[in-house]
């Protein structure tokens, strides 16, 4: 398996638990459950049946609930064919009966900061529009680009823009379900401010919980914002299809460099969604440019890359896992692995470039994190060592959360030892027996010693066969 993650969106496609499995099979880590379509009953079969079929097959599947967001919408309507020149009337409440090319949005107040020129754009660009009249009770739209008008599609208007809350009260209330289904991660659309991620966090609180709240980075206020959304955010979710329609396609590559490297720094988990293999969802085969475009995404230090069409509707979701997951494998020989981070004080980043440095200089097969919080796994991560990285841990939501950092394999264990060496021979002992390890082979651990609390790690050590049958001598002394 490769080591930069796969995030596969479920849907009608994949909504079956014979599919799930195959899918974890070929590489999936990460279930993304779409919150724009879909009603609770829907997700919550898509929850139930994907945490049953992670459970059997003892992976550390992480179910990702990804919140609409204030997604501006066309109300439903007649589909309407829509031609160059021709007159569109968005309404700001319901269209009177019988009235032509008329429709509203979910929120009729973004008419409030339009003006005329604006550009409009619906369902993803498709449809393109400048506004022609501004009238009390409607904006009149002319079409410069056709196309066929349907219930549901989104409208972007990049201009003039009134503050939308990045959380609508359908966000809130699917919080409170994901959190009852016990979700492990949670996105949260159109992010603008850091204040829109600490708003979701503060909520999460309230119902007495603590999921990482990833931002989606897909609109030109986020980007503005980028540095403090970082700070707030415990990750990052680059939203090429939003992102494109608010800014225009051309600077999305370029984008995705720049904040893959910011999240990087900061050893923030990154995700890289959209249209990464669309001409799968009707072909059994990816096209040159979208091979290359997973490539890059990998090259760029992405922690995962993420499915969506593909395997929510798509006629081959296998195929694309498989395409995804061979991509990964081969760009991966070409990896630009390890890179050092020098940081003053903060002592569990200190022990994680300590246990990276370390592996780079004698030949160990693993670092073994053990974590209770995830926090020194990140670290190790963030600086893409060469040899694995095994995170060992006995907080089960840790375990599964980790499945969406770059080459973390997470093992979850009954209890945490007071005593760093019976924790070390308890893992040990566990990863030969399931073959996870090679018993020869020496490895690098990080632990906290001497101390019981967690965000305590202070000891890098060196594990070596010999070590570890000194230790099962002295458990064995102990016992008896
Ligand atoms: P969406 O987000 O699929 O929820 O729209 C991803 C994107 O905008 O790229
Ligand atoms: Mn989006």
């Amino acid at each position: 398996m490769g080591r930069t993650k796969i995030i596969a969106t479920l849907g009608p496609a994949t909504a079956d638990k014979a599919i799930m499995e195959r899918l974890i099979l070929l590489g999936v880590n990460v279930f993304r459950l779409n919150f724009s379509h879909g009603d609770h009953d829907f997700h919550a079969k898509l929850i139930s049946d994907a945490r049953s079929v992670a459970e059997d097959m003892q992976r550390p599947i992480a179910l990702l609930q990804d919140l609409s967001g204030p997604k501006i919408r066309v109300n439903p309507m007649e589909p309407v064919q829509l031609a160059e020149g021709d007159l569109l009337h968005v309404w700001r409440t319901k269209p009177p009966q019988g009235a032509k090319n008329a429709i509203s949005i979910n929120y009729p107040d973004i008419l409030d900061g339009v003006s005329i020129g604006d550009q409009v754009c619906i369902a993803d660009g498709a449809i393109c529009a400048a506004v022609e009249h501004v009238d009390a009770d409607k904006v009149t739209i002319i079409i410069l680009t056709g196309g066929k008008l349907t219930t549901g599609k989104g409208v972007n208007i990049p201009v003039g823009q009134v503050r939308l809350s990045a959380m609508t009260e359908k966000d809130k209330k699917d919080i409170q379900f994901g959190i009852s289904r016990k979700i492990d991660l949670i996105a949260l659309s159109f992010v603008q401010s850091a204040d829109d991620i600490r708003q979701a966090k503060e909520l999460v609180k309230m119902e007495g919980e603590d999921i990482p709240v990833f931002a989606k980075i897909e609109k030109a206020s986020a980007l503005d914002n980028i540095e403090e959304i970082i700070l707030a955010a415990d990750g990052l979710m680059i939203a090429r299809g939003d992102l494109g329609v608010e800014m225009g396609p051309y600077i999305v590559p370029v984008m995705q460099k720049r904040i893959v490297a910011k999240a990087r720094d900061r050893g923030m988990p990154v995700i890289i969604a959209t249209q990464m293999l669309m001409s799968m969802v009707s072909s059994s085969y990816p096209t040159r440019a979208e091979v290359s475009d997973i490539a890059n995404a990998v090259l760029d230090g992405a922690d995962a890359v993420m499915l969506s069409d593909e395997t929510t509707i798509g006629d081959f979701p296998e195929e694309a896992v498989k395409v995804i997951s061979a991509t990964i494998n081969e760009t991966e020989k070409y990896y630009p692995w390890y890179r050092e981070f020098v940081e003053m004080r903060d002592s569990r980043k200190a022990i994680a470039a300590s246990a990276v440095a370390l592996s780079q200089r004698i030949k160990v097969s693993a670092i073994v994190t053990f974590t209770e919080t995830g926090l020194v796994a990140l670290m190790v991560a963030r600086q893409r060592p060469e040899v694995r990285i095994i995170a060992v841990t006995s907080n089960a939501k840790t375990y599964r959360r980790l499945a969406i950092v770059w080459g973390v394999e997470s093992i979850l264990v009954e209890r945490k030892y007071q005593d760093s060496d019976k924790a070390i021979l308890n893992f040990y002992k566990r990863a030969v027996k399931q073959k996870r390890i090679d018993p020869d082979e020496p490895f690098i651990v990080t632990i906290s010693r001497h101390s019981t609390k967690t965000g305590t790690t202070n000891v890098v050590q060196l594990v070596d066969k010999q070590s570890t049958e000194e230790l099962q001598n002295l458990a064995y002394k102990q016992k008896k």
